[in-house]
């Protein structure tokens, strides 16, 4: 698999030539700490945890439960007033009671004095209240809740040039506190290196056990079916490895022309390859008839992340490329999705996830076309989630920014340096990073994430 690397992120890093790159007045980027391997009972083994709560807040004594369990090491304030060397992995800060606007100066006296405290690539973490619930809490509750987002989004900002930190929230309702061990061990965790200043709400209801569901052995996904389209190479196949990883059985999807590398990659991953190309109109047909030959095989995981580009402004685009861009990145979905649907063949508690875009977001000047067809998938999934609901099955999207991949090592140098460093890392992100999210969404423990796009772009500026 092909990932162009960052040079600047060693010459920024190097004795000699990082001082050359500050005088240059260039970006210094970090490199991200990043994991291996699927998810370990003790994923947060070694880091060192700070935590506390604003008063009347609900989430965090689980949070800091769960959070031990998973190995992270609770550092006291005593140790931290009298260790000025001592270093934080890991902030989190249930603000979860936030119901007052001056509430809000409580955000300041806990994070501004651990600043000076932060590791490189320490993740920042705020369970939160939601401000969607105006119906239910008053105007200044919902204005405090709010706030909570510029905060992030803004430390986010901050932290993640000088530290290569991440700063993120969950919006936790009461009735989910359940739901938290999935979000919370991807957003603690390296497993959201290249994923920043995102607010996730968390759903009751489906997936949400009274007590969380706690993996003691690796991998997660034995004795599941995951159905990748697009696998043969980047993202796909990045994500098809990651599932692999935490014991999925993976069918990998992609055009005849890309026979060879699909089947080397089923081979590596122990999976099985299917040359389709999704746009056909036997192509539902040929995926249930696949599953039907091997009994038992109800899809447990949906990967819809087949995609193409054709861009061009649209005074110049053509009819073919304005509905092979659709065909291909929309439609394909909802045929295959039809066809699966019709045939029961979702097992229950499945998890579906569409591979959307920031310019699905923002736009995207030359790619309306495109854009189109993610904005589209965005609408699709929090529309589909509610059906997929009675099932006790779950749809998100993931939305990647500027991905070092074949697709962007095509974009003409200017623009892929633009692309690359106009993020609040400071850098492209990689494959995995967008595989981490699928895997994240894909698990039995993020049952409480639903009809939502979580977006794996290091922060970028655009749409942001
Ligand atoms: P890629 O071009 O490297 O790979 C896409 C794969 O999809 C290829 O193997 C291709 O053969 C396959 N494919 C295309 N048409 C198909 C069809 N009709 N049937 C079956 N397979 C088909 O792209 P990528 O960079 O890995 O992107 C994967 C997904 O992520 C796409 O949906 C893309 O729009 C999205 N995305 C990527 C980035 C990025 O930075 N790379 C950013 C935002 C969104």
């Amino acid at each position: 698999m092909v990932t162009t690397s960052d040079p600047l992120i060693g010459l920024a890093a190097g004795h000699l030539t990082g001082p050359l790159v500050r005088a240059l007045g260039l970006p210094r980027p970090r490199a991200l700490r990043r994991e291996t391997g699927p998810y370990r009972g003790d994923e947060l083994h070694g880091r060192r945890l700070v935590l506390a709560a604003m008063p009347g807040g609900h989430a965090g004594q689980s949070a800091r439960g769960l959070l031990q369990a998973l190995g992270a090491s609770l550092v006291m304030e005593t140790e931290l007033a009298s260790d000025a060397t001592a270093r934080v992995d890991i902030a989190v800060f249930d603000a979860t009671g936030c119901r007052e606007v001056a509430s809000l100066a409580q955000l300041r006296t806990f994070f501004a004095p651990l600043l000076r405290r932060l590791a490189p690539c320490a993740k920042l973490l705020l369970l939160a209240p939601c401000p969607l619930d105006a119906a239910r809490i008053s105007p200044e509750a919902a204005a405090a809740a709010q706030g909570i987002e510029g905060f992030v989004r803004s430390l986010a900002k901050e932290l993640g040039r000088s530290h290569a930190a991440t700063v993120n929230a969950l919006q936790v309702p009461a009735a989910t506190v359940g739901g938290l061990l999935g979000p919370l061990r991807f957003f603690c965790s390296s497993r959201s290196a290249y994923v920043s200043g995102r607010i996730l709400r968390l759903e009751a209801g489906l997936g949400v056990p009274a007590a969380p569901d706690f993996p003691t052995v690796p991998g997660r996904l034995r004795e599941r079916l995951a159905v990748v389209t697009g696998a043969a190479r980047g993202l796909g196949a990045a994500t098809a490895e990651r599932l692999a990883e935490e014991g999925a059985r993976v069918l990998c999807i992609d055009v005849p022309s890309a026979e060879s590398h699909l089947r080397e990659l089923a081979r590596r991953i122990q999976g099985d390859a299917l040359s389709l190309d999704i746009t056909s109109a036997a192509a539902p047909t040929v995926l249930c008839d696949w599953l039907r030959q091997h009994p038992g095989m109800a899809v447990d995981v949906l990967v819809h992340n087949a995609g193409i580009t054709r861009d061009r402004s649209l005074f110049k685009m053509s009819e073919a490329e304005w509905s092979q861009v659709l065909a291909v990145n929309l439609q394909a979905i909802l045929a295959i999705d039809g066809a699966l649907d019709q045939a029961d063949l979702l097992a229950p508690g499945a998890r579906e996830i569409c591979l959307s875009s920031i310019s699905g977001i923002a736009g995207n000047a030359g790619q309306t076309n495109y854009a189109a067809s993610k904005s589209a998938l965005i609408g699709y999934v929090a529309a589909r989630s509610t059906l997929l609901a009675s099932r006790g099955a779950t749809i998100n999207a993931v939305a990647p920014g500027f991905i070092e991949t074949d697709m962007t090592r095509q974009i003409p140098w200017f623009i892929r340096e633009a692309g690359r460093r106009l993020n609040a890392l400071s850098q492209g992100g990689q494959p995995r990073d967008v595989a981490e999210a699928v895997a994240f969404l894909a698990l039995p423990e993020s049952g409480a994430v639903r009809g939502q796009t979580l977006r794996v772009c290091g922060q970028a500026l655009m749409g942001a």
